[in-house]
């Protein structure tokens, strides 16, 4: 039984190794990817779940490492919290995404709302308003076309949190709580932030059995009530769509109608009504 045990412990910490020397790897490539160019972003459709017509678009980051293949946001964005990476990754996000918006409205295009997401860290960083503000200058756009993607957690942050709210808003930048329903904000303190549209999480959308639509009509409620527009993401099927249209909720976005997908193939989208 003793050398179970220990051929066991061995095997734990040789597992916890390989994980460690995996992470700090990508640490290290994490580092020179922004020089290297190996980020971009995808963008996916926004729409308005009524005209069929969209509204915005969500930029979304991809990471294409020459050896490691695509590493998922999901990866790599908590490492990029963790060691700060995320400020000027994020600042990087901002201004590629302002640009880009920027240059589909010169190309004629219908103008949307470009959606960002922001990280805690990088939210909480006290320049992070002037980063939005160099961002929108050096692109050339409006404030009214970008949309700043927060998440609950983040009205944890008190004074701070709130503060950057205010800035952005007397930009006339919109703000939107990604993730809504997973979180901790209190509901009555959502009132007295100015945040323009609630976003339901997609693991609601995904099933909808009787409690999660009751928790989907509970959320769509209380925006109307606060004078919030919500959107549902993670739309997958038409029977989702058919619901959400039916509780009268405003925007949706999935698979549904088109993935995220760089920005050259935007274009075919742009003129397109979907149907939803
Ligand atoms: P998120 O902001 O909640 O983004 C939604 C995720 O769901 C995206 O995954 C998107 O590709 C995916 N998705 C969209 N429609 C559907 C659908 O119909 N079904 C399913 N199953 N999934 C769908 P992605 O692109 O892998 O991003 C994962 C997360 O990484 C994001 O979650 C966000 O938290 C973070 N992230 C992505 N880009 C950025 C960024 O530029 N900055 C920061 N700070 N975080 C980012
Ligand atoms: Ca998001
Ligand atoms: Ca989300
Ligand atoms: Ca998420």
């Amino acid at each position: 039984a003793k050398e179970v045990g220990k051929n066991n412990y061995q095997f734990f910490t040789k597992e916890l190794d390989e994980k460690n020397t995996k992470k700090m790897r990508l640490e290290r490539e994490l580092h020179k990817a922004l020089e290297r160019n190996q980020f971009q972003l995808h963008y996916q459709p926004q729409l308005d779940i009524h005209s069929g017509r969209i509204l915005g678009v969500e930029a979304l980051i991809r990471w294409k490492h020459p050896e490691l293949g695509t590493i998922s946001p999901s990866d790599f964005i908590p490492l990029a919290e963790e060691t700060g990476l995320i400020v000027p990754i994020g600042n990087w996000v901002l201004k590629t995404a302002c640009r880009q918006n920027k240059e589909w409205q010169n190309a004629g295009f219908p103008p949307v709302r470009v959606s960002v997401n922001v990280s805690m860290r990088q939210f909480t960083q006290l320049n992070f308003v002037d980063h939005v503000k160099e961002a929108l200058e050096q692109s050339g756009l409006s404030s009214e076309w970008l949309d700043i993607e927060i998440t609950e957690s983040m009205t944890l942050e008190g004074d701070i949190f709130h503060s950057a709210l205010l800035k952005l808003k007397e930009l006339n930048i919109h703000v939107s709580m990604d993730d809504f329903g997973t979180g901790y904000s209190s509901l009555s303190s959502l009132r007295h932030f100015p945040i323009n549209k609630l976003k339901i999480d997609q693991t609601f959308v995904k099933k909808l059995d009787e409690t999660n639509k009751a928790i989907v009509t509970m959320i769509v409620t209380l925006a109307k009530n606060l004078n919030m527009n919500v959107i549902a993401e993670g739309v997958e099927t038409t029977e989702q769509a058919a619901f959400l249209k039916g509780m009268n909720c405003n925007e949706a976005q999935g698979y549904l109608f088109a993935k995220p997908m760089p920005a050259q193939k935007m274009a075919d989208f742009f003129s397109r009504t979907f149907t939803v």
